[in-house]
C-alpha cells in the first residue's frame, strides 16, 4: 500500500519517525508533515498565507516534505498536488499526548485523519498517552498491525479510526477496547501572570475531567487498554433534526 503519514507535532517529532520505521518495511510510505509544532490547531487550514513545501535533505528514497501549514493542509496538499496518486491510507501520529474525549475537536492529529476521510481515504490517528519524550515504537507497531489487519476498515465509506496507546510496557497493556469518545468538559482555568514589562497575560491550564462513561476512550485508556474509536465528521444532530423535520417553520415565525 501507499501510505501517507503526517502528524501535528511537526516533521522532526520522534513519534513520526517511529511511525515511518514501523510502516516502511511493508509499505510505500510518503511523509508530508507540518514544518513546526501544530498541536491543538484542530481542523484549521491556511487560506490567507501561502504554503511552502521544503524537501528535507539527506533522506534515501522518497523525500520527506515539510509544509508550512497545518495537519489538514498537509493531507489536502499531499493528495491534491504532492503525491503522484492519492494514498491508499493516511496515518497521523504518533502523537505526543493522548487524544481522547473533547480533545478530539482540538486535535491536529485527529483532524489530519478526518481530512483524509473527507477526501475518501481511510485513516488512522494514533496517540501515545504521555507528554514525555519516551519510546514511540510500541505505539507505532500498534498502528502498523492495525494497518495490516484492516478489520477496522469494514463498512460503507472511508473509515476514520482514532487510536490511543497507554504509555506502558507491552506486558502491562491489558488489550484492546472499542470505546466511545468521552464527553466531559475539561476543567480549565486561565492563569493570570505578568510579563517582565508588567503587562498581564493569560495561559490556559487545567486537567482532564474524570471519566464519566464506563466504556469511554478516556476510561479505557486510563485502565491500560489500547482504545479504538471510529469517528465521523457529520456534525448533524440526527435526533434534533428528526424531531423537527415534520414541523413546519414559516418566515413569519421569526418575524421575517
Ligand atoms: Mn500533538
Amino acid at each position: 500500500m501507499q501510505i501517507l503519514i503526517t502528524n501535528d507535532d511537526g516533521i522532526h517529532a520522534p513519534g513520526l519517525v517511529a511511525l515511518w520505521t514501523a510502516l516502511a518495511p511493508r509499505h510505500q510510505v510518503r511523509v508530508v508533515a507540518p514544518d513546526s509544532e501544530q498541536s491543538a490547531v484542530g481542523h484549521a487550514i491556511s487560506l490567507h498565507t501561502p504554503l511552502r513545501v521544503r524537501r528535507l535533505p539527506g533522506d534515501a528514497g522518497d523525500p520527506w516534505l515539510a509544509v508550512s501549514g497545518t495537519p489538514a493542509d498537509c493531507v489536502k496538499i499531499a493528495v491534491a498536488e504532492l503525491l503522484e496518486r492519492p494514498p491508499d491510507l493516511v496515518v497521523s501520529g504518533v502523537n505526543r499526548g493522548p487524544n481522547v474525549g473533547i480533545n478530539l475537536l482540538y486535535s491536529g492529529t485527529v483532524s489530519a485523519a478526518t481530512e483524509a476521510g473527507i477526501l475518501g481515504i481511510p485513516a488512522l490517528a494514533v496517540s501515545l498517552d504521555t507528554y514525555e519524550d519516551v519510546d514511540f515504537s510500541l505505539a507505532a507497531q500498534v498502528a502498523a498491525r492495525l494497518v495490516d489487519w484492516g478489520g477496522w476498515r469494514a463498512g460503507p465509506g472511508p473509515a476514520i479510526l482514532n487510536v490511543n496507546v497507554p504509555a506502558l510496557p507491552r506486558e502491562a497493556i491489558r488489550g484492546l477496547r472499542w470505546a466511545r469518545q468521552a464527553l466531559g468538559a475539561p476543567r480549565e482555568r486561565y492563569e493570570r501572570r505578568q510579563d517582565p514589562r508588567a503587562n498581564t497575560y493569560y495561559w490556559l491550564a487545567g486537567e482532564a475531567p474524570p471519566p464519566a462513561e464506563a466504556v469511554s476512550d478516556r476510561a479505557a485508556l486510563a485502565a491500560g487498554y489500547i482504545t479504538l474509536t471510529p469517528l465521523r465528521y457529520d456534525l448533524t444532530d440526527e435526533a434534533a433534526l428528526a424531531s423537527r423535520l415534520g414541523a413546519a417553520i414559516e418566515s413569519a415565525d421569526l418575524g421575517l
